[in-house]
């Protein structure tokens, strides 16, 4: 993508309405625009990151088997009447009737409709496990949307449930999906730590919430620090065996991780000193296993091996997609703007030719940006004839891991330079290895 074709309505002040820092850059780097309050258009650059953030979610919710499907965000009243939830869920639920005077809802949640959707097609064991998931927009009136998509009203979410025969399938898909969700947010750069947390309105026993540590989280938190040091990595994890994944979530979820609703000081006490740790955290998602809260409500049921008909276990499990933007960059950026990881990065890297019109510095411009794409990387060249200094400080701004900086100095001697946006460090190469370098750190995400 080229700049001057590009749309990036970047601010050069910081608006007044954003108290956090991830807001306040995603407004300055024109990601997002507010239309109502909690309610925002995803601009160009904006997108791009969500898109890459629920691929991220969509590959390794396939890689534990689950399943995509998309249901509406409008739903029938009647269906939440057969579950309790509709009078339940109170004011944060948006409420519309049609033109048939049907009572309709923006879906803050699907437990009921996928209940629905499962009653209506399955009724063997044999059709079991399943678990069914879609990322979509989701409504809840929240009393107070703050902190830009961090709290909004309309926000996306990936929702997944699964449905099993018996208690022990059901924990083992819980169990899959803690597995799935560590790999998801370290992919996206992000230290996730489950905590054990309360099951508020969605009802049930065991529940685990993912927290990213950040001074402007707004749970709190007690946990043990080394908690902090765990790491899956790039480990196999044969996600159909079930010892398997429990041994990766018992090591995951021993040492003491609590939001502030389950925390037990006495257990809390037990651990060293020195590694106590009180702070505060974003929920970017939680797991819920509930067994046949909405099963038994709404008949949903299967015939087991031996005959009998039972209602069917059941899970539910949340990703906060477009509050993980705003969770990544509270974890990484300095003064100058974003950082993102490579892995959600809007574009790979950057190219910045210090002096647009001069013909040797165009001309390699355009090799680097052909050779990238040549290689599947798309790069984001400012060809505008600007300062070099605006150049830098909106590539800094808008975050991206590398750039190469093109002048007829360098050039000259065979050279550009590639700047790594975290650590600051330039080193000078020629064009065709900078390309390779750009696709050798890549390949690795
Ligand atoms: P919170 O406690 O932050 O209000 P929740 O526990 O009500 O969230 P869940 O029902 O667990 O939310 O939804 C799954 C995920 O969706 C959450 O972990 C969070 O990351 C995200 N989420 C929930 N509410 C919002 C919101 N208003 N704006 C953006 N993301 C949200
Ligand atoms: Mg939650």
């Amino acid at each position: 993508m080229r700049v001057s074709r590009y749309f990036l309505p970047v601010l050069k002040e910081n608006p007044a309405e954003a108290q956090i820092v991830s807001h306040r850059y995603m407004l300055r780097a024109g990601m997002i625009k507010q239309q109502a309050a909690g309610i925002y258009s995803w601009l160009p650059l904006g997108l791009r990151v969500l898109n890459r953030i629920q691929q991220i979610v969509h590959e390794e919710q396939e890689r534990a088997g689950h399943i995509p499907l998309l249901m509406p965000t409008l739903q029938p009243a009647d269906l939440w009447r057969e579950s309790g939830r509709y009078d339940d869920y109170g004011q944060e639920m948006l409420r519309i009737k049609d033109r048939q005077d049907r009572e309709m809802l923006y879906g803050p949640t699907n437990e009921e409709m996928i209940t629905d959707i499962f009653r209506s097609h399955v009724n063997s064991y044999k059709d079991l496990p399943l678990t069914l998931y879609h990322i979509q927009w989701k409504f809840r009136d929240e009393m107070r949307p703050r902190f830009g998509v961090m709290r909004g009203r309309e926000f996306l979410m990936k929702d997944g449930y699964n449905f099993d025969v018996d208690k022990a399938a059901a924990l083992h898909a819980y169990n899959r999906h803690m597995v799935s969700y560590l790999r998801t947010y370290e992919r996206m750069g992000l230290t996730a730590i489950p905590m054990r947390a309360d099951s508020g309105p969605i009802g049930g026993d065991d529940t685990h919430e993912f927290l990213v540590l950040a001074a402007t989280g707004e749970s709190e938190v007690f946990f043990d620090s080394a908690v902090t040091e765990l790491k899956l990595g790039n480990r196999e994890v044969d996600y159909d065996n079930r010892e398997e994944v429990a041994a990766v979530c018992k090591e995951f979820t021993t040492l003491y991780a609590r939001t502030d609703e389950t925390h037990d000081a006495a257990l809390f006490d037990a651990i060293p000193e020195d590694r106590r740790k009180v702070a505060r955290g974003i929920e970017v998602g939680q797991i819920f296993y509930f067994g046949t809260k909405y099963s038994e409500a709404m008949g949903a049921t299967v015939v087991t091996a031996d005959g009998s008909k039972v209602p069917v276990e059941m899970g539910s499990h949340g990703i906060g997609v477009s509050r993980l933007l705003g969770a990544i960059i509270e974890a990484s950026h300095d003064d100058k703007g974003i950082i993102w990881p490579e892995g959600v990065t809007p574009f790979p890297v950057g190219i910045v030719n210090l002096k647009q019109g001069d013909a040797a510095a165009d001309a390699a411009c355009e090799g680097l940006y052909k050779a990238l794409a040549a290689k599947g990387l798309e790069a984001l060249y400012d060809d505008r004839d600007e300062r070099a200094g605006a150049k830098f400080a909106t590539m800094d701004l808008i975050g991206l891991p590398w750039r190469i900086t093109v002048g007829p100095r360098g050039l000259a001697n065979g050279v550009v330079e590639l700047t790594s946006r975290r650590s600051g460090e330039s080193v000078e190469m020629t064009p065709e290895a900078a390309v390779a370098r750009i696709a050798e750190i890549y390949a690795a995400i």
